[in-house]
């Protein structure tokens, strides 16, 4: 790789910055915390923290020798904000989380089918097109902006931009052509100047004006490009160590599981998500599910007072018989494959020999099948699984996965920088003109290491059972918490 980039990642906990340097080295990363104001069903981040923590990140690297002077800055972050401007200023960003636009989907203006034509997708009560005109004055704002690392592109260059990928989850942009679709919004006081600018990610957003350089370090006039949202930003990097069109699993406080596509399918069972990808032309089809890390950590708190380490001896604890104890992990309803927001989690089987051991251990396999399960809907049969998340932190939970599947789990060692890495990808693509394969290949670090878990094949009869029983039991819980 012959250029030097800065790479950031402005998720919902943290902010991560690093450079990567032209041996394919990241030569150094910061990480800061990034706080998050929550009210009921109600989150918001403050855009100018996100600004002094971007700041701060960058003269930690400065003070730690690190030359800002780089060929290019690119940016990543959460996606599906609503970011509102007056006078230049946003001082509120209301996250892809919060549920505000609940009103106005019941008011709903166009039927479900109508939308999904247009956006793959059909709005929700966290659609940024719905918290949008939830207010009661639409027409207020000078512009909005929809992600986290477009506020970042604003505060360097002055351009309002937004990118394809993040593009598909506003409720607003044609998922076919990669540009707004008025008729979305036609009559709701909404006006098309408001909106960013859709470029693709590789495309020039601005140059990073002199006030921002005397801010961060960064030289003014550094080109600073237009990145994508971390959901694409993920799969890319991903892509590059799972095999292009291989799907991967992400353990992540929820779970999802994606796979690259050519066409826009329409699933009858469980609900899928559709992204463009970075790839025009192509698309990202995502299984979501809402019980993943959250659930792994409620049982951590529940039998371990929360330290995961003490989790993972209790999972080791030899195995007595109870082997056939099941757990359904619908702990905050769930999407897939079972589709029902109150639904709730059970465990199935439980008899007089039963020990804390055998429950943590089926929380990790309820986990495991649940992941499975998504991986059967997008129609993976890939012989090694590459997974990522924070969930991967565990050795008991990778293991897991590799017996469940019965394949190999893949790894990144670096994979908290994985977004950024898939970021950087856009920025080596701007540079060397070349394709986004070998982009994402080449950005990858040279040092990283991956750790590859075998898969127990002594218990290959005994999960299978289970899993058949796991399916069956899961699929009865639709509906039996609805009255
Ligand atoms: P997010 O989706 O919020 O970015 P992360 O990728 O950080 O989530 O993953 C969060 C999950 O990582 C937690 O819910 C937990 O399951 C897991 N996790 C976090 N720390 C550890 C740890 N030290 N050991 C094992 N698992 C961990």
């Amino acid at each position: 790789m012959s250029c030097r980039l800065l790479s950031a990642d402005l998720g919902t906990t943290s902010l991560k910055v690093m450079i990567l340097n032209g041996g394919g080295q990241v030569e150094g990363s910061v990480s800061e915390p990034v706080h998050t104001y929550t009210d009921g069903g109600n989150h918001e981040q403050k855009p100018p923290e996100w600004w002094q923590t971007f700041r701060k990140a960058c003269r930690t690297l400065q003070s730690n020798g690190i030359d800002l002077n780089v060929d290019g800055v690119v940016c990543t972050g959460q996606m599906e904000d609503f970011i509102p401007f007056k006078d230049g200023r946003a001082e509120t960003a209301i996250l892809y989380s919060d549920t505000r636009g609940s009103r106005e989907l019941t008011k709903r203006h166009l039927p479900p089918d109508v939308v999904t034509a247009f956006t793959g997708n059909d709005w929700r009560a966290t659609t940024p097109l719905m918290k949008w005109m939830a207010d009661e004055f639409p027409e207020q704002w000078d512009q909005v902006l929809f992600g986290s690392k477009d506020y970042l592109i604003y505060r360097l260059t002055g351009a309002s931009v937004c990118d394809p990928v993040n593009g598909t989850v506003t409720g607003m942009m044609n998922i076919h052509t990669r540009a707004w679709e008025e008729k979305l919004w036609e009559g709701s006081g909404i006006f098309r100047r408001q909106l960013p600018r859709l470029l693709e990610p590789e495309e020039t957003a601005g140059y990073v004006l002199k006030e921002a350089a005397s801010q961060t370090g960064i030289p003014a006039g550094t080109p600073v490009y237009c990145g994508l949202g971390d959901g694409g930003a993920v799969t890319l990097a991903a892509s590059a160590h799972a095999g292009n069109d291989e799907g991967y699993a992400y353990a992540g406080t929820t779970g999802w599981t994606a796979v690259p596509a050519d066409t826009l399918t329409v699933s009858e069972e469980g609900s899928v998500f559709h992204l463009a990808a970075p790839q025009q032309g192509r698309f990202i089809k995502i299984m979501p599910l809402l019980n993943m890390g959250n659930v792994h950590q409620w049982a951590v708190h529940t039998w371990c007072g929360g330290d995961f380490e003490a989790f993972e001896k209790l999972i080791a604890e030899p195995a007595s018989v109870s082997g056939s104890l099941l757990f359904i992990p619908y702990l905050n309803g769930e999407r897939n494959p079972v589709i029902d927001e109150k639904a709730k989690g059970a465990f199935i089987g439980i008899d007089g020999q039963v020990t804390q051991a055998h429950m943590a251990r089926a929380v990790l396999e309820g986990l495991a099948f649940s992941l499975k399960q998504t991986f059967f809907q997008a129609g993976v049969t890939s012989s090694t699984l590459f997974l990522v998340g924070g969930g991967t932190k565990s050795r008991a939970f990778r293991q897991t996965v590799a017996d469940v599947f019965q394949c190999r789990v893949q790894v990144s060692a670096e994979q908290e920088l994985l977004a950024s890495f898939g970021a950087a990808a856009c920025g080596f693509r701007a540079i060397h003109k070349c394709s986004w394969e070998e982009a994402a290949r080449a950005v990858q670090s040279v040092d990283e290491e991956e750790i590859i878990v075998a898969p127990d094949v002594s218990k290959k009869e005994k999960l299978e059972r289970k899993e058949r029983l796991f399916i069956e039991a899961a699929g009865r819980m639709r509906g039996l918490f609805n009255t």
